[in-house]
């Protein structure tokens, strides 16, 4: 069992004095090496939960996905054998591949109607060569992973005492276990989810599934999908004047999860919906190989993100 991870919270000053409110960061972009945010949380809960050093984790994922290379990270550092099953395609799918070589993950990419089976066939080759086989759900959808946010929001939230929580929500756990804590504390504070790609309805199942896992009973959940803004891994012109806002204060932003949070929060501040004055709290959920994935095809084409 490692010692419980966490990050700074910070205020932004400069930033709080050009919207009218109390702007705090919880920095989770911070979190150890691989740099891929809220990921890190989770999945450091879930295997010092589930597993010991020779064990057999596998799970699935994008590619690219946060998930799959913090996965393989926090395996190496543990002694595990992490196996990915992988899909879709990108221009960064030959970097995020060697790198889940150097970490010396396996892995194969099938197409999404076979994840299901992959994952069982997988489980089932290390179950026959005596291995003790944890399958993890994608993006961590976990109990342990909610009791992580929950965890981490009972420390942060005494200290910021925030009116509002803004973060982006994708598959519900981290959404789900800040909700959880705050309802456990019975705080005044509104949790605001921005979708990055679900529509309401599931994703509302899905964070308070997250929330219930964390503790929470029949938990209220605010989840918003008006800053999807072409869906997941797309953006538009709201996402990218969001992203470029943030660097110019200083707070790296991307355009697949972070870029949306900070629109839905900019954009309830602008209409009043946040009142002048309040205690707002982003939980920036990290994010930086989806930026610099976004900067270096910047590069190539010329222009901004
Ligand atoms: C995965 C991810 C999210 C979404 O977190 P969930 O717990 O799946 O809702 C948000 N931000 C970043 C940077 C992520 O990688």
């Amino acid at each position: 069992m490692t010692a419980a991870i966490d990050s700074p919270l910070e205020v932004n000053q400069r930033l709080s004095d050009t919207l009218g409110v109390e702007l705090f960061i919880k920095r989770d972009d911070l979190l150890p090496f691989p740099f891929a945010g809220n990921k890190v949380r989770k999945l450091a809960a879930e295997l010092d939960g589930h597993t010991v050093a020779g064990d057999l984790v596998v799970s699935t994922g994008a590619i690219d996905s946060n998930h799959c290379r913090t996965l393989a990270m926090l395996g190496a550092e543990r002694g595990l054998h992490v196996h990915l099953v992988l899909h879709g395609e990108g221009a960064q799918q030959a970097p995020a591949l060697v790198m889940l070589d150097q970490l010396g993950a396996s892995y194969e990419v099938v197409p999404v109607a076979g994840i299901s089976h992959a994952i069982a066939a997988a489980a089932s080759r290390g179950g026959n060569r005596g291995l003790n086989v944890h399958v993890v759900a994608g993006g961590c959808h976990t109990p342990l992973g909610a009791q992580a946010y929950r965890d981490a929001a009972h420390r942060t939230l005494p200290e910021a005492r925030p009116d509002y929580v803004f973060l982006a929500s994708g598959t519900g756990a981290t959404h789900g276990g800040i909700a959880a804590a705050v309802q456990l504390s019975a705080l005044d504070t509104e949790v605001v989810g921005i979708s990055v790609a679900r529509e309401h309805e599931r994703g509302v199942a899905a964070v308070a599934e997250a929330a219930t896992w964390a503790g929470a009973r029949a938990p209220h959940v605010s989840f918003l999908d008006d800053y999807v803004d072409g869906g997941y891994g797309r953006w538009g012109h709201t996402t990218r004047e969001a992203v470029e806002l943030g660097w110019r204060f200083g707070i790296p932003l991307d355009p697949t999860y972070t870029g949306k949070a900070f629109a839905g929060m900019l954009d309830h501040i602008e209409k009043g919906l946040v009142r002048p004055g309040s205690r707002v709290l982003f939980w920036h959920t990290g994010g930086l190989w989806n930026a610099v994935a976004a900067i270096s095809r910047a590069a190539v084409k010329g222009g901004s993100v």
